[in-house]
């Protein structure tokens, strides 16, 4: 009797050894993967000035109003969208834009994605006349633009029906056509060997006060899009460098457990989330809309900055 109370304490004893390690190693993963946050952020060029230069390369008409489609809404816990957040729930909108010229065909920034899409990637909202007035406006675009490859941005593109006629108008770097990463839209192989790749560093000037800056990282093909209207009024919409302007505020990648799922390069985000931060403060004026964020959208469209429903 006696031996066997001995042998019963030493297996509980071991037992709650492992219990503990276990807790403590779920507390450093915990910690690691939701938690932690990073240290100084590196550089990242971003110039108003050269940004402003860029703009006026192209000569002609600039763009004269900025019009969104809400196309699809749907949610994900806030710690998933930046370090050390809470857990509540937060909105996540799916949105095209339509940079509107006078006399001339807009220019489509953002495609969306359509309705399976949406509902597969877990979308609690989709609105087809929205994502049908974005096909029809992308149809009739100058330049078919996206900040990057991911379905949610350039799902729109890819599923199109009217290949023929929209192709020609897509803009697309390299990466953007190519790109392997998780959630990346695919055109068909014959529909990629189409689409001439656009080439360039830094920044490329697209038509006159529209800009399109370089900024791998999110994603291989990310890149920003700066905007300056005929009336001087000027826009920075940074894809999904940042999903939600508090990431640019805070200067705060998103957790390491979201940038390992995406597959995302968090050193160059987290880079060019300090230089989208020094440009705000330095620009107040400057419209800055984010990948996803429900907040701006709502402000933006109360303000008039950005118009509901295409033309
Ligand atoms: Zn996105």
């Amino acid at each position: 009797m006696v031996q066997e109370g001995h042998l019963m304490r030493a297996w509980l004893r071991i037992t709650l050894w492992i219990l503990a390690a276990i807790a403590v190693a779920a507390g450093v993963a915990y910690w690691w993967l939701i938690l932690a946050g990073d240290g100084e952020p590196g550089q990242f060029r971003l110039d108003i000035a050269e940004l402003r230069a860029a703009a006026n390369e192209v000569a002609g008409g600039k763009p004269v109003e900025v019009r969104v489609e809400h196309v699809a809404s749907g949610e994900m816990p806030l710690a998933f969208t930046r370090s050390a957040a809470g857990w509540e729930a937060s909105v996540f909108p799916f949105q095209s834009y339509q940079v509107v010229r006078d006399g001339r065909p807009s220019i489509i920034l953002e495609t969306a994605y359509d309705e399976e899409a949406a509902k597969q990637s877990g979308a609690t909202f989709f609105d087809r006349e929205a994502f049908g007035r974005v096909l029809s406006a992308m149809a009739q675009a100058e330049a078919i633009v996206v900040t990057h490859e991911h379905l949610d941005h350039m799902g729109g593109l890819v599923t199109a029906k009217d290949l023929d006629t929209i192709l020609p108008r897509a803009v697309l770097n390299k990466e953007q056509l190519t790109s392997d990463v998780p959630f990346a839209a695919k055109l068909p192989k014959e529909a990629q060997d189409r689409v001439k790749p656009l080439e360039y560093d830094g920044l490329h000037a697209l038509a006159p006060g529209v800009v399109l800056i370089k900024a791998r990282g999110h994603t291989p093909g990310s890149q920003m899009v700066y905007v300056q209207r005929a009336d001087g009024k000027e826009y920075l919409f940074l894809g999904d460098v940042s999903w939600k302007m508090a990431n640019i505020d805070l200067v705060r990648e998103r957790p390491r457990l979201a940038t390992y799922v995406i597959g995302e390069d968090r050193v160059a985000v987290l880079a060019q989330m300090a230089a989208i931060k020094a440009l705000k403060d330095a620009n107040p004026a400057l419209h800055i809309m984010p990948g996803h964020d429900m907040a701006v959208l709502d402000a933006a469209l109360k303000e008039g900055w950005l118009i509901k429903g295409f033309k």
